[in-house]
């Protein structure tokens, strides 16, 4: 008898650059799991009546990305609280009568590759985390549930960050100030969850703001290291890394709840990372990759 393949998927746009379905295939080959997993490009505007098709066509579970987390979030009948809380939705499970439960996993998968991968303590730290866009808010509870001793939110667009801190107020005391007024004030971890990297720029990274044994961290990851990677290097960071073991984690907890088995993430890691190698150079704390461009 021929064994049931199950159907999901990426949407987002642009795609074509996605290493999901790299992941998954690889999870799924690795738990012996039997899924198809596309890439489909998918704008806003026809995110909702996509979303219909996919479950008519017998789908089980979708990643959402750029730019549809927050339309995510809307067309999901049910939603875990870290969804509800981030107000947008990175994986679907389509559920046996058909409806949409919707769970946001990218801040689980930062906390998971700084805490086991990176072996970095978060209780006590002090963090600053640079953007308000979609990222920040799925990575601002699983960030606060670690308990660092200070959270400072920053964003070129301020009222973006002091909106987003005041929707986590009933949570935490979360600071928001200016980059510029930061000057030689020194964090533990830096985040950089702006989309600056994707055009090879910076935020504009005041000096002093790394203290010793500091990490740096980019959300974003590319084909080279992304400016941010490498800012963080020349301003003295111990470690300064993208967020590639991010996007495997988050897509292994994506995987759990679609198929119940939790697929091991250290191998697709190393796996990912390696294949940037042979493309022409890099390092672990680059987590170099060839043809991607920061979109999951
Ligand atoms: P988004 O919702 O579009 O938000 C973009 C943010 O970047 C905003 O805060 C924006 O500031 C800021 N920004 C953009 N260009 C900038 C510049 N030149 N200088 C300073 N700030 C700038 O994007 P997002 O969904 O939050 O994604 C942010 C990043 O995280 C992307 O690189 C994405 O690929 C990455 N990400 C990675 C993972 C992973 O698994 N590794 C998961 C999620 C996201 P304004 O408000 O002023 O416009």
């Amino acid at each position: 008898m021929m064994a049931t393949i199950d159907l999901y998927a990426v949407f987002g746009y642009p795609i074509d650059h996605s290493l999901s379905p790299d992941i998954h295939v690889r999870f799924a080959t690795e738990t012996g799991q039997s899924i198809r997993y596309d890439r489909r490009a998918v704008t806003l505007d026809e995110f909702a009546d996509a979303v219909t098709g996919f479950v008519e066509q017998g789908g089980k579970g979708l990643n959402c990305t750029v730019p549809l987390k927050e339309a995510a979030y809307t067309v999901s009948d049910h939603t875990s609280p870290r969804a509800q809380r981030a107000r947008a939705v990175n994986t679907l499970l389509v559920c046996p009568d058909g409806q949409l439960y919707g769970d946001n996993t990218d801040g689980s998968g930062l906390v998971r590759d700084l805490t086991l991968n990176l072996s970095v303590s978060l209780s006590g730290k002090n963090i600053l985390l640079i953007g308000a866009g979609g990222a920040s808010r799925g990575i601002l509870l699983p960030l606060l549930e670690q308990q660092p001793a200070r959270l400072l939110l920053t964003n070129r667009t301020l009222a973006r960050a002091e909106q987003l801190a005041a929707e986590f107020a009933d949570f935490a005391c979360i600071e928001v100030q200016p980059l510029a007024t930061l000057r030689g004030t020194g964090f533990d971890l830096i985040l950089n969850a702006t989309s600056a990297s994707l055009s090879s720029d910076l935020p504009e990274l005041p000096e002093g703001i790394v203290a010793p044994g500091c990490l740096c961290y980019d959300l974003a990851y590319g084909s080279q290291p992304t400016a941010f990677v490498e800012w963080g290097l020349r301003a003295g960071a111990d470690k300064s890394v993208d967020g590639i073991g991010m996007l495997v984690e988050q897509a292994a907890d994506a995987f759990e709840l679609w198929r119940g088995i939790r697929p091991q993430t250290a191998g697709v890691i190393t796996w990912l990372r390696n294949r940037g190698r042979g493309s022409g150079g890099g390092s672990w704390e680059s987590g170099l990759l060839p043809a991607a461009n920061g979109h999951f």
